[in-house]
């Protein structure tokens, strides 16, 4: 446990240095830890650090490590594949959802979000770097997608999400964070209030921030490697 401590103070000084390298305020970039297949035990250590927000990518294990958590105020947001059939778990139990990529799966995340809840934040996932086995709409698919997310009043439309193939070029990350950016400014013109791009994770935040990531998203540098991701 003291061992995510210490991963955490790591990422929160990397994540500064980047901002101080941008000429950001670290404050306009939010860390989510990213605690797919870690128990929920790992979660409380690293909210004892003052953590508070966690991404999940699987629904069904998300709930299982809500329960014992829900004593304390933790902000969850939603990173993985989305399925018609899990839509209602997801609506009601996070506050974001980053990896909307259909509408009909944004229709019924619309649907399924309950009433007494504030609208449920969500990002449009962009494969930005034109894998076929990767989820996300194509550069340039966004404003349609994002017309129609705007209709949905149950869903607040707050920006894109891109998860770029790794590579240790850095020059690569920063052009394949670059295009989102501009997809993001690209919706801006269009008039849409987006504030959110949501792109870097353990192995390339710093390129991100570079490019002017509000969120990234680290697992593996806070709770260590996984075993299946
Ligand atoms: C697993 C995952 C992450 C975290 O990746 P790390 O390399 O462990 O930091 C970030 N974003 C998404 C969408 C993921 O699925």
């Amino acid at each position: 446990m003291t061992t995510i401590a210490a991963n955490m103070q790591a990422v929160r000084d990397r994540i500064a240095c980047a901002a101080q390298g941008a000429g950001r305020p670290p404050s306009s970039i939010a860390l989510i830890a990213v605690s797919k297949t870690w128990p929920a035990e790992y979660i409380a250590a690293a909210h004892a650090c003052g953590q508070r927000a966690f991404a999940e990518s699987y629904a069904q294990e998300a709930m299982e490590k809500m329960k014992p958590l829900a004593h304390l105020p933790l902000e969850w947001h939603f990173i993985g594949p989305l399925q018609s059939n899990k839509t209602r778990p997801i609506a009601e139990h996070f506050h974001w959802v980053h990896s909307v990529e259909r509408e009909k799966i944004a229709a019924r995340l619309n649907e399924a979000r309950p009433e007494r809840l504030p609208p449920l934040n969500v990002c449009i996932q962009v494969n930005v770097s034109g894998e076929a086995s990767k989820s996300g709409v194509a550069p340039g698919q966004e404003p349609v997608l994002a017309r129609a997310i705007a209709a949905l009043p149950r869903l607040r439309l707050r920006g894109l999400m891109a998860i770029p193939e790794p590579t240790r070029d850095a020059g690569l990350q920063r052009r394949r964070f670059a295009l989102l950016r501009e997809l993001k400014d690209g919706l801006v013109a269009a008039g849409f209030a987006v504030d959110t791009l949501s792109m870097g994770m353990s192995d390339d935040l710093e390129a991100a921030i570079l490019e002017g990531a509000t969120m990234v998203r680290v697992g593996t540098a806070i709770f260590g490697e996984r075993i299946k991701s």
